[in-house]
């Protein structure tokens, strides 16, 4: 970790527009921060805008004929709208893409290696450390070093995209709905992990997520996102505590009857507190 103040924004983004095809408005005036060292979570519905936030973050829109058409983006003070995403992943900006894309016909450890193609300048036993490093918060995946990726379950797939992205020396990992198809006891591993990297390596998260419950459980801020458009923001464990966001659990986890819009328009009839 560094030795800047922990207050300081990692990444900031400032009203960002995004519109693909020209024509699809996805993000409305999207502000959030990620300060260094914290867990923020993202936190919305199918199609609110996740994905798209976290690719404006990693530039990768781009590749869908998507664009940032308003606002401006800040890592650690510069702006890195005009960088390209290798530029990106160079300076510590990683994207860990929903899905995991791990690639299938790769073993688990030659996937982990491809995460360090964009350290050219450190030396093979630097990034065997790294690996090791890698294998010492992921103990399952070292099982499965030498087993071909797409013969592995979601959950391994989850740890073997996170170290790949920690091979690349991050600072910031954008993780993309680390708990999809996840069996639960896979899913509290994976944000145990989260929290470690955290703790030891000072990595910072981003971490765009449908289930809230335990998104909120792991981070120190939330952010609720509809229709493109932050509709709340708070500190996470007084965002659990919410009766709206409560109901919300409710709805995802048990009774299947809430939905974030739900959320909003409690929002509205119950000013928020912050
Ligand atoms: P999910 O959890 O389903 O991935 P999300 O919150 O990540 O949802 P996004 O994938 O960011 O949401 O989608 C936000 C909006 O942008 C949606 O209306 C979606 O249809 C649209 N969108 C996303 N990708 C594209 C694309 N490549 N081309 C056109 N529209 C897109």
């Amino acid at each position: 970790m560094d030795n800047t103040s922990e207050d300081q924004a990692l990444l900031l983004l400032n009203n960002i527009e995004v519109v693909y095809n020209q024509v699809i408005l996805a993000l409305r005036g999207v502000s959030l921060e990620v300060k260094k060292g914290s867990i923020v979570s993202l936190l919305g519905a199918n199609g609110a805008g996740k994905t798209t936030t976290l690719k404006a973050c990693s530039n990768l829109l781009q590749a869908e004929r998507g664009m940032i058409t308003k606002g401006s983006i800040y890592a650690d003070g510069k702006d890195t709208t005009n960088l390209q995403p290798h530029e990106l992943v160079e300076d510590g900006i990683v994207q860990v893409l929903e899905g995991r894309h791990c690639f299938a016909h790769l073993t688990v450890e030659e996937n982990l290696m491809t995460g360090s193609f964009v350290r050219k300048k450190d030396s093979r036993v630097k990034i065997r450390q790294d690996l090791e490093r890698v294998y010492t918060y992921f103990p399952r995946i070292r099982d499965r070093r030498k087993s071909l990726s797409g013969f592995t379950s979601g959950g391994e797939q989850q740890m073997t995209a996170i170290g790949r992205a920690l091979m690349a020396r991050p600072r910031l990992i954008l993780l993309d709905e680390p708990s999809m198809g996840l069996a639960p006891q896979f899913i509290e591993e994976v944000f145990e992990i989260i929290k470690s990297l955290r703790e030891q390596e000072g990595v910072s998260f981003l971490i765009a997520e449908q289930n809230a419950m335990v998104a909120l459980r792991y981070a120190d801020f939330g952010y609720i996102i509809e229709n493109g458009h932050i509709v709340m923001q708070g500190e996470a464990d007084v965002m659990r505590e919410r009766g709206d966001v409560k109901e919300l659990y409710l709805g995802i986890s048990e009774e299947q009857k809430g939905t974030f819009r739900d959320v909003k328009y409690y929002h509205r009839r119950k000013p928020a507190f912050f």
